[in-house]
């Protein structure tokens, strides 16, 4: 299928590895220019090598509104403009109810919510002067069914997803959809990383298996796509069965 994306230009951030990276190499096969953010230079570096010429990179660190503000200034400035937002980054740090300070909240909402709707505001107003338009954020299937020992990822993840919502409501008449992408359990580097051995967390899930983040990046390049125009306001689980709820 032509998913219609050729020189559409794509800013998708937390690109340098695991699903963003993922997003990333999907939408630069479907022939978009992607611009690639994330801290460190060097891992932003690797990736462009691996994703070719056409891929630009900038570092910024998306807990700091100014970083924000200046790296969708220098995407805009080298693609000539911003069709699609990928807006994604890792996650706040762990923790309940009971070990979480009130003071550790402010900073994970700033990097698991704030950080998405600065990027909107930076990023939409053209999208809707164009007509066309594409946002799509990843946060986590702790949205339907929050985790334990997560409080902080659930809090603001949820608080994100009624943002996007009532962002697609506003701006659907001008062509620009927003969704967002509810990962479950992925075979990214991070997930191996903090668990290690994944095969039991693999079992517990009714497909047997982690998902492959190339897929779940097809999957964000197909709602990016023309055909994908009528989803909107979505918030849609990429998690091999795992929530169990109706909705
Ligand atoms: P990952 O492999 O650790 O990738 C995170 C990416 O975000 C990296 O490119 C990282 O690069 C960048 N990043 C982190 N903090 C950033 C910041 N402050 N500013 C800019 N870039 C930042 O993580 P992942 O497994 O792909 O997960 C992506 C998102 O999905 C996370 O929010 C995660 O919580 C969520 N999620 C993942 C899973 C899963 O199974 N993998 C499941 C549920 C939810 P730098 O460190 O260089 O900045």
């Amino acid at each position: 299928m032509d998913l219609q994306l050729k020189g559409k230009r794509a800013l998708v951030t937390g690109a340098s590895s695991g699903l963003g990276l993922a997003c990333a190499r999907s939408l630069v096969a479907e022939g978009a220019i992607v611009t690639l953010v994330a801290r460190s230079t060097a891992r932003l570096e690797r990736a462009r090598a691996e994703l070719g010429a056409g891929t630009h990179v900038v570092a910024a660190d998306l807990a700091s509104l100014a970083d924000i503000e200046r790296m969708v200034q220098e995407a805009e400035a080298l693609m000539g403009g911003i069709d699609i937002l990928v807006a994604n980054a890792g996650g706040p740090p762990p923790g309940s109810f009971e070990s979480t300070d009130v003071a550790a909240y402010p900073a994970a909402l700033q990097l698991s919510l704030l950080s998405t709707v600065a990027m909107c505001k930076a990023t939409v107003p053209a999208m809707r002067a164009r007509g066309w338009g594409r946002v799509i954020a990843i946060t986590s299937i702790a949205v339907r069914e929050p985790i334990a020992q997560l409080i902080l990822s659930n809090t603001a993840r949820a608080g994100l997803t009624g943002f996007l919502k009532t962002l697609a409501t506003e701006v659907a008449g001008d062509g620009v959809t927003v969704n967002s992408v509810q990962p479950g359990l992925h075979a990214t580097d991070r997930l191996r990383e903090v668990f290690g051995d994944t095969t039991r967390l693999a079992a517990g899930l009714p497909v047997g298996k982690l998902g492959d983040p190339e897929d779940f990046g097809r999957i964000v390049s197909f709602l990016c796509s023309q055909t994908a125009g009528f989803i909107t306001g979505a918030a849609i689980p990429v998690d091999g069965g795992a929530s169990r709820g109706l909705q």
